[in-house]
């Protein structure tokens, strides 16, 4: 791996980055106030001599010139010691005239000094090499500077610098250390992601990642990521299973007009005989016929290209459609259907709808008992739109109502049958109501009927 692409080496160099940028500038800062404070007391020393020095000079009290040789100051004894002995040595101090010439220097004053540039106003400050010197001109035209050597506070300044980098940069490669561990701590996760995803990619679905701290950021996102792989295996395992399932659907019809052809072709049959053949057939072709469109729907529904749009439908008029349409079975079955139909519109395809209402009424005169009745109304709650079936048929089972409305379940196979009944109906009513926006939900007794309500999102026709 590239590692200007890794993550890891991405946030350890700006880490390191901006770790060296904060040290080096706070190292600079303490340098700098520790120097500035230095020379502040050093400035402050040297001021207070040019005091004594110009109050000495202004009241005449000089020991020199003498023959043309600068003169010391006759000091006090307090303030000599100053610039004399062994405390005093490092500061010195020189006296120029108006015309540039030495009038009076200390012991100690470097040869080679030259006098200041002659300006008005309080005492100032300048530096030469290891010397730290502050002067000021008087009106009388003499100019008094008072210096000192700070060798040895630039070398202390000095010293403290190189301290300060080593402890900064100890502690640079400490940080950076801590951080190479943090930083490789918190990733471990994306590497067991990676893993897990390269795994499942691979085809291995039942792969999960482990999450030891499910409430953190990554922990968060592999509780996510397994649900989802949770979710993607299911959706291949009932992906699996319709395929199994729809074949199976189909290769019982395929097998009898196999067989009833065959059995036509291997003997001569009386007309009468071909026409029953024939007739097995087109139950055959027909039951296949229906198992392909109801296939069709859903993945048609599956693929998102039945949706809610579409034009306004009176949902009264599609339940009485429908109605219309089941009619004949219910009287063969001697099922009563009694309809209340209220004027509410909803928005959606007409023949979806009109399917899922046909769907659910033909259940529920199938699944009646002979002499029973189904009661199917269309009424307007709210802002919802309402189709309600209820049946005094037989009912469903609390095991098999959780299971009604998934693809190729049938509750009861004895009362099913294997004619037209595959066990998709509900599964093509749900998707196509939630495909409308909307919802479906069953409730049953055992032994005195289901009822069925469809809820779908009212328009105002
Ligand atoms: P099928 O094509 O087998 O009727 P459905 O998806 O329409 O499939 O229904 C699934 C199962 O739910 C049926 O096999 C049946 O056992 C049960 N069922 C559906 N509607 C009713 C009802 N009104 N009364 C009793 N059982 C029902």
């Amino acid at each position: 791996m590239n590692l200007f692409h890794s993550l890891r080496w991405r946030l350890q160099f700006w880490y390191a980055l901006l770790l060296a940028i904060a040290l080096a500038g706070l190292g600079a800062s303490a340098w700098q106030l520790q120097r500035t404070n230095q020379f502040a007391r050093i400035d402050r020393e040297l001021e207070q001599r040019l005091a004594i020095i110009e109050r000495a000079s202004a009241s005449g009290a000089l020991d020199g010139p003498r023959q043309g040789a600068p003169g010391e100051l006759n000091l006090p004894a307090r303030d000599r010691s100053i610039f004399e002995g062994a405390d005093g040595r490092q500061f010195y101090y020189v006296v120029w005239l108006r015309d540039g010439k030495i009038w009076s220097a200390s012991a100690g004053a470097p040869p080679d000094i030259r006098p200041p540039e002659r300006r008005a106003g309080p005492p100032a400050f300048r530096s030469r090499g290891e010397l730290r010197e502050c002067f000021h001109c008087t009106q009388d035209g003499k100019c008094t500077l008072v210096g000192r050597d700070i060798g040895a506070e630039l070398l202390s300044g000095r010293r403290s610098a190189w301290m300060l980098i080593s402890i900064g940069g100890a502690l640079l490669a400490l940080g950076i250390g801590g951080g190479w561990w943090i930083v490789a701590r918190s990733l471990r996760p994306v590497a067991e992601i990676t893993a897990t995803a390269g795994k499942i990619a691979s085809g291995d679905l039942s792969q999960r990642i482990r999450t030891p701290d499910p409430k953190g950021e990554l922990g968060r996102l592999s509780v996510d990521l397994n649900d989802t792989f949770a979710r993607l295996q299911d959706a291949f395992a009932r992906q699996g299973q319709f395929t199994a399932d729809a074949s199976h659907e189909l290769r019982t019809p395929l097998s009898v007009i196999l067989t009833e052809t065959q059995n036509a072709l291997s003997r001569e049959r009386s007309a009468s005989e071909a026409r029953e053949s024939l007739e097995i057939c087109r139950r055959a072709a027909e039951r296949m016929r229906r198992l392909t469109e109801s296939l069709l729907t859903l993945a048609k529904v599956d693929a998102g290209s039945v949706g809610s749009g579409g034009e306004i439908c009176e949902l009264s008029r599609v339940l009485k459609d429908a109605a219309d349409l089941v009619m004949p079975l219910a009287r063969e079955k001697s099922v009563a259907l009694d309809l209340e139909l209220e004027t509410v519109s909803c928005r959606g395809n007409p023949e979806h709808l009109a399917q899922v209402a046909g769907n659910i009424l033909g259940n529920a005169i199938h699944y009646n008992v002979p002499g029973g009745s189904v009661r199917a109304s269309v009424r307007r709650e709210g802002d919802r739109a309402i189709l309600e079936v209820g049946d005094t048929g037989q009912g469903i089972s609390p095991a098999d109502l959780p299971h009604i409305f998934d693809r190729f379940y049938r509750a009861d196979t004895a009362r099913s049958g294997a004619g037209s009944h595959a066990g998709l109906g509900l599964s093509i009513a749900k998707a196509l109501v939630e495909a409308h926006g909307g919802r479906i939900s069953a409730t049953s007794v055992v032994g005195s009927g289901s009822t069925f309500v469809i809820e779908l999102p009212a328009v105002d026709g």
